[in-house]
């Protein structure tokens, strides 16, 4: 849609740059109308055999191969079109990366205030394991409590885009709760499959948002598994992890933003509680479009898996050399959101550690829970466990010297420890 108001004032801009792109070369290179669209998304890629597909018809996974799709976008048009210094007034959620973003039309931005989190210097917990510095990536302040909302925000407008009226999802809990969010706000049916033992707390919120819950005996990967019956019965389109290319769009905002607060530069080390995988995944993406826009260098950061030792496939796989992880029998651990037996993306997950020269980790329940607590009395964030796992991985990697003194360390807290009610004793 061509946005005539828009239009004008980018003309205007552009007449008074010093910009060396004459107007007529600019209109032949369709950067206009592409600027009015504001998506640059050019085409989708299987992350395997690089099949294309065309973007705007909805995909789940590769014909050929069955492997995930990414977004492909002109990097040479947008960062034509948009500068960093443009991004300085934009609105404070994970929109104002919105050239870089799928949606082609406004009409269909589903946003609930999600993405640019803080990313929080994090002092006193600095002087409690001796290392600085050390920042804590906040996400439990996205809507329903956890980074499972960047995801899904992106896919559920992108979905509503291209006419879908049902969708379904198997969780662990987060990612159901902000399914149910997104299409209350699209008035579109939510699908959630969850655990039979999941908390309490997780259930309540989906029902209050209006999703259809059913409760699988089993891991996620049996919820996958129902679901996937369903969906061809009832026509539903699914929005599993990396089952179709925009949720990792969503979640690699978190790349787009680390770099934007920390002047567009990027840490040395990043620690990330690996499930699924997306959003490891996505800032891996995220960086390398970065630099093709012109907006960071080609320094990046090492990155680190860390999975519960009840469930650590993809730990496994790495120190094992392999290009895919084998799926993880009897998976258990108090990180529900680490309680992924089996992961589609495994070898973009297992890719991205060897190309940033990362490593896996993998850590007790026990560590978890104490990091967490540590955590919480050291920079007044109550996190998940999952974000306990990260600073549990620090310790471990800070102790074998692996992390070294005066690297700048990222870790994410990606949920808010809210809903894990049975894990917190009352008691005192
Ligand atoms: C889903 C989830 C994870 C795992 O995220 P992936 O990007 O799928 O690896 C970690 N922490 C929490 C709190 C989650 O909900």
């Amino acid at each position: 849609m061509l946005n005539l108001p828009h239009l004008a004032a980018c003309l205007w801009k552009y007449s008074r740059s010093k910009s060396k792109i004459r107007l007529e070369e600019a209109f032949q290179n369709d950067i206009f109308l592409s600027m009015a669209e504001k998506s640059f998304l050019t085409h989708l890629e299987c992350g395997w055999c690089r099949r294309e597909y065309d973007p705007d018809r909805l995909w789940n996974l590769c014909l050929e191969c069955g492997k995930p799709l990414l977004a492909r976008y002109d990097l040479v048009k947008a960062s034509l079109a948009v500068k960093t210094a443009d991004l300085e007034k934009r609105e404070p959620t994970l929109w104002r990366y919105r050239e870089l973003l799928p949606l082609r039309s406004d009409r269909c931005k589903l946003s609930l205030g999600e993405g640019f989190t803080p990313l929080l210097r994090a002092f006193r917990l600095e002087e409690e394991v001796s290392h600085s510095p050390l920042f804590i990536k906040d996400e439990s302040l996205n809507p329903t409590g956890s980074f499972k909302a960047r995801g899904l925000s992106v896919a559920v407008s992108r979905a509503l885009e291209l006419g879908v009226k049902a969708l379904s999802i198997p969780s662990a809990g987060n990612a159901a709760c902000a399914l149910s969010a997104y299409a209350a706000l699209a008035g579109l049916e939510a699908h959630v499959y969850l655990p039979a033992d999941v908390p309490r707390p997780f259930v309540n919120e989906c029902r209050v948002l209006g999703a259809e819950v059913h409760l699988i005996d089993g891991l996620i990967t049996d919820c996958g598994k129902v679901a996937r019956k369903d969906l061809e019965k009832y026509g539903r389109f699914d929005v599993s992890t990396l089952k179709e290319p925009y949720r990792l769009e969503g979640k690699k905002t978190m790349g787009y933003e680390l770099a934007e607060q920390l002047g567009w530069t990027l840490p040395d080390v990043i620690i990330y509680p690996t499930g699924g995988g997306t959003g490891l995944v996505g800032m891996w993406k995220a960086f390398s479009e970065l630099e093709k826009l012109g907006w960071i260098n080609s320094k990046r950061p090492r990155l680190v898996t860390v999975q519960s030792d009840g469930c650590a496939p993809m730990v496994k796989a790495f120190h094992e050399g392999r290009e895919f992880a084998e799926p993880w029998s009897d998976a258990r651990t108090i990180a529900d959101g680490l309680r992924v037996p089996a992961a589609i993306g495994d070898f973009l997950i297992l890719r991205a550690l060897r190309e940033s020269n990362g490593t896996a980790v993998a850590v007790s329940d026990g560590e978890i829970l104490q990091a967490t607590y540590l955590i919480g009395k050291n920079t007044g964030i109550w996190p998940a466990p999952e974000g306990g796992a990260t600073l549990a991985a620090f310790l471990r990697l800070k102790s074998s010297g692996w992390i070294k003194e005066e690297e700048s360390v990222v870790l994410f807290n990606t949920g808010s420890g809210a809903r894990y009610a049975h894990l917190w004793n009352t008691e005192g």
